[in-house]
């Protein structure tokens, strides 16, 4: 089996150092802004995509935190937004009173983020942030933006870190461009 890691049909965009610098640095900005809050601060994860970034980042959190997951889906495995939003795992803690960080991987047109948002707002949260890995702010349709955002970066499909193509690549330590989206499958 050849690996993808030297492929020359992906192009690294931020290697892990760099992907991991930047991450301790959106956690010590989350750190400063979670400073009095008393409780542990709640850290959700955007599943699948966010899971690599959220296992890092929990551990880059110089504070007391809880972890859970939420997973929608929107893309079905292709590389283009299907624009319909569905809720496939809730979380699980009662979120009452309670200050919340989602961690997403990227933000495309914003859609899946803003349903994310609008459902654990619902659930009467004391306050809600967003972390982002990426943004691609050309599609962004949804006006809503990260509170904290590793990368701004082009209109490009990404695989790496957490990030997949077909369910395969998310196990690349770097983020980088896909330039064929034949490589797999
Ligand atoms: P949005 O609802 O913002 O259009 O899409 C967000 C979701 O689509 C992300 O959480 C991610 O799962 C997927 N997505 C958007 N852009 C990309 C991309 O460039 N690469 C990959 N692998 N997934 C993407």
């Amino acid at each position: 089996m050849s690996s993808l890691f030297q492929s020359e049909k992906l192009e690294i965009l931020f290697d892990r150092a760099t992907m991991q610098e930047r991450l301790q640095e959106l956690a010590d900005e989350v750190c400063q802004d979670h400073a009095t809050i008393e409780k542990p601060l709640v850290v959700i994860g955007v599943l699948k995509g966010a899971a690599l970034i959220m296992s890092d980042l929990v551990r880059m959190l110089d504070r007391p935190v809880e972890m859970d997951f939420i997973r929608c889906a929107s893309y079905h495995g292709g590389t283009e937004s299907s624009g319909e939003i569905e809720l496939l795992l809730d979380v699980s803690m009662d979120l009452r009173g309670r200050h919340v960080l989602v961690v997403e991987d990227i933000i495309d047109t914003g859609l899946t983020i803003k349903f994310v948002l609008e459902h654990l707002e619902s659930k009467g949260a004391e306050s809600v942030k967003l972390l982002s890995l990426l943004e691609k702010p050309t599609k962004n349709t949804s006006g809503v933006h990260g509170d904290y955002v590793g990368y701004e970066i082009n209109d490009h499909f990404v695989v790496g870190y957490g990030l997949d193509l077909k369910e395969e690549l998310r196990n690349l330590p770097f983020v980088g461009v896909c330039k064929d989206t034949s490589v797999v499958g």
